[in-house]
């Protein structure tokens, strides 16, 4: 199970997986007697782990982190240690859901505004047969709401956790508490509970397919071009980075 195939992007082990590879990793974990951890990191995260040490070190401690976005896979490539394949934290969790091998498996669904989660419970319970959801709850809370929430978790007797607190608010979330959780797996999801409850459309599957999806967000939420300057920022200094390894060779 510890035989990991990553590359380091910024010295961040990212796996080297196909979606297919990632899905078994879960089902392995989910047989495991401990919490499991798992990230999406896409260029934002990995730009900001770059100035958040905390941030960087939860990363590195985690058992699985996919490759979620063009930008971490263009990465890999100008690294010449190209990764198998975009694994999106959307895609992980829509996967994992119609895994038919899996038999029944319970997911708690934590964070987004209220209501998104009970929303997102309601779609996923109508197009996944084999899911049941073991709990919602909103991502808006007091940090002495904190051990009720974790009871709750406990309590329901989830196999997943899905923390959609946004970066880097989930992974610190989930680091924090990975001991005190009983789930097998927590997963830093982002703005999934979003999308699967419908508040959120994902780009067509073309632009996607294409590595465009940064383009459809800009385009649907240009308010947050700023943050998403970071994506041409990351694959800068990875150039340079590439450059840099290339002429001390
Ligand atoms: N969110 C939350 N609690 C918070 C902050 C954010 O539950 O304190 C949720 C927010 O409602 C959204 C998700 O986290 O559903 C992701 O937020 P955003 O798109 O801003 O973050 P990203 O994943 O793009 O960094």
């Amino acid at each position: 199970m510890e035989n990991r195939n990553t590359v380091s992007i910024m010295d961040i082990p990212i796996d080297n997986l196909t979606m297919q590879e990632a899905i078994d990793r879960l089902r392995l974990f989910l047989r495991g007697s401990r919490v499991h951890t798992v990230y999406t990191p896409n260029a934002e995260i990995l730009m900001a782990a770059l100035r958040n040490s905390k941030l960087k070190s939860i990363l590195c401690e985690a058992d699985m982190l996919v490759a979620d976005g063009a930008g971490v896979v263009l990465a890999s490539k100008i690294l010449g240690a190209p990764v198998k394949e975009k694994v999106s934290g959307i895609d992980l969790v829509r996967n994992s859901m119609s895994a038919s091998s899996w038999g029944r498996t319970r997911y708690y669904l934590l964070g987004g505004k209220p209501g998104v989660a009970e929303a997102a419970a309601e779609k996923i319970l109508k197009a996944y047969v084999n899911v049941e959801i073991a709990g919602c709850r909103n991502g808006y809370f007091k940090d002495s709401d904190e051990p009720g929430i974790i009871e709750d978790i406990n309590s329901s007797d989830a196999d997943i956790l899905l923390v959609a607190l946004g970066a880097p608010k989930q992974e610190e979330w989930i680091y924090r508490n990975r001991s005190r959780l009983k789930v097998k797996v927590a997963i830093g999801v982002g703005g999934t509970l979003d999308v699967l409850a419908g508040k959120v459309r994902l780009a067509p599957e073309f632009m996607r397919k294409a590595g465009l999806e940064w383009l459809y967000r800009l385009y649907k939420e240009p308010w947050r071009y700023k943050r998403m300057l970071e994506l041409p920022r990351f694959v800068l200094l990875v150039l340079k980075m590439r450059f840099f390894r290339k002429n001390n060779k």
